[in-house]
């Protein structure tokens, strides 16, 4: 098997708030399973997400 390379370029994800549909979400430092682990950054909105957390950074293939 050969080893290849394609150029990737980063995507950032964020979550926008359901409440004030302004702020982004952002996780919180504590990762307490039970408890909101995210956090609107403008009214304060709790979250919980379970997996993966906002805002994170994926690669796509550039075309
Ligand atoms: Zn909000």
């Amino acid at each position: 098997m050969a080893e290849i390379r394609r150029d990737v370029k980063p995507v950032e994800i964020n979550y926008l708030c359901d409440k004030c549909e302004k702020g982004m979400v952002i996780k919180l430092e504590r990762d307490v399973t039970d408890e909101k682990n995210h956090q609107c950054v403008i009214c304060g909105e709790g979250y919980h997400f379970t997996g993966k957390g906002y805002p994170r950074i994926v690669y796509a293939p550039v075309e």
